[in-house]
């Protein structure tokens, strides 16, 4: 029975979710209707400049995502990889897609979710988001996709993990930075996260 929600908690939860959303108030436009996708699938299948990696600080491939980009890629991927150093938690390094049908790929490392505080692992997720938009800017790149970093194996939970990632690609089109980029597509995997995303994406990119 305890595993049951009671009316009880699922009134707490809904009325959470209610005002953490009444909070979003972004400006509606119709600018973002053809530069943002959701798109359900395996990232590694996606020919666009720059697909996104959910790395590890060693940059030298894991499992998930990380694991079916390098297979995908071939070795000569993790030979460019080992050139790297590695790479910061919070960060992006980028190497070419060899072959993938991506021309670059964009290795994100996020934050481990039970290893920092609430604060400090927003801003590491943040600021991989950033960085790679970033990173793809400064190489003319027009399009990236990105997976949904740290909430596979760095168990970070989806719908907070959906909020940061949603915001910071707001913020950065909204800037005059942003306004090379030509398609941001968000990659998910499983029906659960699209579910997510599909429920957020409104509050982030309202249409005029
Ligand atoms: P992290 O270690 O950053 O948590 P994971 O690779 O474990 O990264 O998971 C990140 C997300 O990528 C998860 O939602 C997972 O379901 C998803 N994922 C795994 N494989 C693929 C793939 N081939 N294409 C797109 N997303 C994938």
């Amino acid at each position: 029975l305890s595993k049951i929600p009671t009316l009880r908690e699922l009134y707490k939860a809904t009325a959470l979710k209610a005002i953490e959303l009444s909070k979003i108030r972004y400006q509606p436009k119709d600018d973002y209707l053809e530069k943002v996708s959701l798109y359900q699938g395996d990232i590694t299948n996606l020919e666009v400049d720059a697909i996104v990696n959910a790395a590890n600080t060693s940059l030298l491939g894991g499992g998930g995502v990380d694991g079916a980009i390098h297979a995908a890629a071939g070795p000569q991927l993790l030979d460019e990889c080992r050139t790297l150093d590695g790479c910061e938690t919070g960060s992006a390094k980028i190497t070419k897609g060899y072959d993938l049908p991506a021309k670059h790929v964009v290795h994100a490392v996020g934050p481990i979710y039970s290893q920092c505080n609430a604060d400090e692992k927003a801003k590491q997720l943040e600021s991989c988001y950033k960085t790679s938009l970033q990173i793809a800017v400064q190489n003319s790149l027009k399009h990236v996709a990105f997976p949904s970093i740290s909430t596979g194996i760095y168990g970070y939970p989806i719908e907070d993990a959906t909020h940061v990632a949603l915001d910071t690609a707001r913020q950065f089109l909204d800037s005059d930075y942003g306004e090379t980029l030509e398609r941001v597509v968000f990659v998910v995997w499983s029906d659960k996260d699209k579910g997510v995303y599909e429920d957020l994406i409104p509050f982030y990119f309202p249409p005029a």
